[in-house]
């Protein structure tokens, strides 16, 4: 009997909820009690000082170092109050996690000798040199030179974690090239600033800036922390590579928006206080699909500073678990044949003066200037379908799209009938008809005011990857363990680029003595039919999508190592050339990196199949077997040798049942580390992680199919691994 998983189902239902109380009765009491935001920084720091910070912040204003030193002091006093004894420089490299490394404020006071003080100066805070040379670099910088740079990044508060002053920071190499994915990102967000900016004074002159806006919604499993112990497969690649699945799983949509398990109840609030501290504006919990599937959204904001609000939520909601009898699970896809976790992107686009570009407006030229950026998003995600299918692809993330769940791997936009109606009826109207409407109706070509149903559309298409939700596109492909950088760096290029070529287009009819009003109606006209095929609003998980895409011309290639190659097509480097968010060299060595991420992902998942089917799974089957075949062996000693094969006829067939599939599953193991012997030997990465995909990987369903036959034929008493059953229905 396999005591490891019976005392661990055991120990499960024994636990109860913890008493969790709010910190204070208002949460703005203590809401960003741990940042060092502005209302901090206007305590700790001289009017002089932060007027200059602010116009680092706002403006873009070079730090120089008396600013920087002034700040420093303000923060060390700020964070020294607060407990803080070290500080630390927080980056975020290719590898999807945070890195940091701890240094104490202490310095001798002069020369080495008895005193010391606490020192924390400009320099610290602008920049640092970690000794990075096991980060991702893609060959960019060879361990032989190693250096890379942290440097501080004022748009995105520090704050104090446990007793270190965190500093949100970028991390480039001595050449200066990007090692990580906030650089792009804040070069993103500083081209699509300028390219919507010069667009939206054309309809509004006053326009100094557009911000981007971001708003996610993160999707998670917690799974009991003793449960969780016992499954090697969840341990070390955050999924279940075995396990068949539960009799009652989804079907009957009892879990989506159902009461919150006690348990779990506890363990929500505990992670959104502890969210308020950090100024993250937690506000919306529910229960997602899957049985133990929840999910956590706080109100947007500005793209960058809600990325990094991600991943501090990201590895708070990770330790609080801990201390609720929990692990959390961010695997894409945690379970087979139940849903798996994304996390949407709600991407919009705002003006200093206060407008959201893809809120429908009152008035005709609000309205111009709204599907003006409509119209161009959807052209920029129709030009780069596939590149933005890169930026949201990994190889956990490949077991959500593409399987027969949301959203498909290709990327459409989803706009609902009344927006999809607008924008036929502007394609299909002449533009002297606009004018006239125009002169004589003071409306724009029969887009009066939009009728109101459709600021609060109710179309909700959930199979689509990128969908417009009322006032925002909804980017739905994003994988819930991801950094949103990879996936906002790009569309944010993406549509900046666009929105720069829409000017150049429009200026030159201007140019050529047509009105300002015509030339935008007759470009918008042209991009409509020209981005046409990215349109869709019927079902994206149908097999005639998938006909339709392709004819289209869409990118519907779902093996993750090519799809990865789209980052270094021609239109890609272009792109982001043009765009100054990152050099080719940056580009090739990104690629480099995600085969090399690809592969090992799938190396260590192949050798833990292996271990599991050659220690827990045919030693089980086989002892199963023995009693099995004891029992039959007994049965021959007391009956009649007729009536003894007819009593045994079962277990007869059992015991052959049970060897096929262990012979096969053990041929299949073989052929697996055979497969990965030949793969290993290939020198180029993406040749590698190729043969990763196409050779290695096809084992994996093989084994799992006849592991989990012989699942539902063996003694459960017997079983070591807890099953679908326990994982999920335990809380
Ligand atoms: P749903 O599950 O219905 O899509 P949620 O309420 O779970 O919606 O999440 C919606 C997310 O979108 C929230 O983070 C919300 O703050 C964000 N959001 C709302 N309006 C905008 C906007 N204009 N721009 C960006 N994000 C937005
Ligand atoms: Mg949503």
């Amino acid at each position: 009997m396999s005591s490891l998983r019976f005392n661990a189902v055991e120990e499960a239902f024994k636990k109860k909820a913890l008493a969790v109380c709010a910190p204070s009765k208002f949460t703005s009491d203590y809401y960003g009690k741990y940042l060092f935001n502005r209302a901090t920084m206007s305590k700790y720091l001289s009017k002089e000082t932060l007027k200059s910070l602010k116009n680092v912040i706002d403006k873009g204003a070079t730090l120089d170092l008396a600013i920087a030193n002034n700040v420093a002091a303000g923060m060390k006093l700020w964070a020294t109050e607060l407990g803080a004894t070290h500080y630390t420089h927080w980056f975020q490299p290719l590898t999807d996690g945070t890195a940091e490394k701890h240094d104490s404020f202490i310095d001798y006071d002069g020369a080495p000798g008895e005193t010391i003080i606490e020192d924390f100066s400009g320099k610290l805070l602008a920049q640092q040199e970690p000794d990075a040379s096991s980060f991702p670099s893609g060959g960019i910088r060879s361990t032989f030179e190693a250096r890379g740079y942290t440097a501080w990044d004022p748009s995105s508060p520090a704050f104090i974690m446990d007793d270190t002053l965190v500093i949100p920071t970028i991390f480039i190499s001595y050449t200066g090239e990007s090692l990580d994915l906030k650089a792009p990102l804040l070069k993103a967000l500083g081209a699509i600033n300028k390219a919507a900016t010069a667009v939206c004074q054309m309809f509004d002159p006053s326009v100094k800036k557009v911000v981007a806006y971001l708003g996610w919604e993160q999707e998670y499993f917690l799974i009991d922390e003793g449960l969780f112990a016992t499954r090697p497969d969840l341990l070390l690649t955050g999924r279940t590579l075995l396990g068949h699945e539960s009799a009652k799983n989804q079907q009957l949509d009892d879990h989506y928006f159902g009461s919150v398990p006690s348990r779990v109840g506890a363990y929500m609030k505990d992670i959104e206080f502890e969210a308020y501290k950090y100024g993250i504006p937690a506000k919306t919990r529910h229960n997602e699909v899957a049985p133990n599937q929840f999910e956590l959204a706080p109100i947007f904001g500005e793209c960058n500073l809600s990325v990094d609000q991600n991943l501090l939520m990201m590895s708070i909601m990770k330790r609080i678990a801990r201390r609720h009898g929990f692990r959390l699970l961010l695997h894409e896809k945690p379970f087979a044949g139940i849903n798996g976790s994304g996390k949407h992107n709600n991407w919009s686009l705002g003006t200093d003066t206060g407008v959201g570009l893809f809120t429908p407006g009152k008035t005709a030229i609000e309205n111009l200037q709204f599907v003006t950026f409509l119209v161009n998003t959807l052209m920029a995600v129709y030009k780069h379908n596939a590149l933005l299918k890169a930026s949201i692809m990994t190889a956990q993330n490949a077991h959500r799209l593409g399987a027969n769940e949301a959203p498909p791997a290709i990327i459409s936009a989803f706009l609902g009938t009344q927006l999809t109606a607008i924008l036929d009826k502007l394609e299909n109207s002449t533009s002297e008809e606009a004018i006239i409407l125009d002169a004589k109706k003071k409306l724009h070509l029969g887009i009066p005011n939009i009728p109101e149903v459709f600021l609060d559309n109710t179309d909700r298409n959930r199979t689509s990857a990128f969908a417009f939700t009322g006032n925002r596109f909804e980017f739905r492909a994003v994988g819930s363990s991801a950094n949103c950088s990879s996936a906002m760096a790009t569309l944010n290029a993406a549509v900046a680029d666009q929105l720069t070529q829409f000017k150049a287009e429009v200026d030159g009819k201007i140019a050529a003595g047509i009105t300002k009003e015509k030339a935008i109606f007759d470009v918008i006209k042209k991009y409509i039919k020209a981005s046409k095929a990215i349109c869709f609003d019927g079902n994206g998980y149908s097999d005639e999508w998938k006909v339709e895409a392709a004819k289209r011309g869409l990118d519907c290639e779902t093996s993750v190592p090519k799809i990865i190659e789209a980052y270094t097509s021609a239109s890609s480097i272009e792109l982001f050339k043009t765009t100054g968010v990152l050099t080719e060299v940056e580009l090739h060595a990104r690629n480099e990196v995600k085969w090399e991420t690809y592969i090992k992902k799938i190396q260590i998942e192949a050798r833990v199949l292996g271990d599991l089917v050659l220690n827990h799974i045919i030693p089980v089957a086989t002892r199963y077997q023995s009693v099995l075949l004891d029992n039959i062996f007994k049965t021959k000693a007391v009956f009649s040798a007729e009536k003894a094969e007819k009593i045994s006829a079962l277990n007869m067939a059992t015991v052959e049942e049970i060897s096929e599939h262990v012979s096969i599953i053990k041929n299949t193991v073989n052929e697996l580390v055979e497969a990965r012997k030949k793969a290993n030997v290939i020198e180029h990465e993406k040749d590698k992680a190729n043969a990763y995909h196409d050779l290695v990987l096809p084992h994996f369903d093989i084994i799992r199919y006849h592991v989990d036959k012989l699942e539902l034929i063996v003694d459960d008493e017997m079983w070591t691994l807890p099953k679908y059953r326990e994982l999920l229905f335990i809380r």
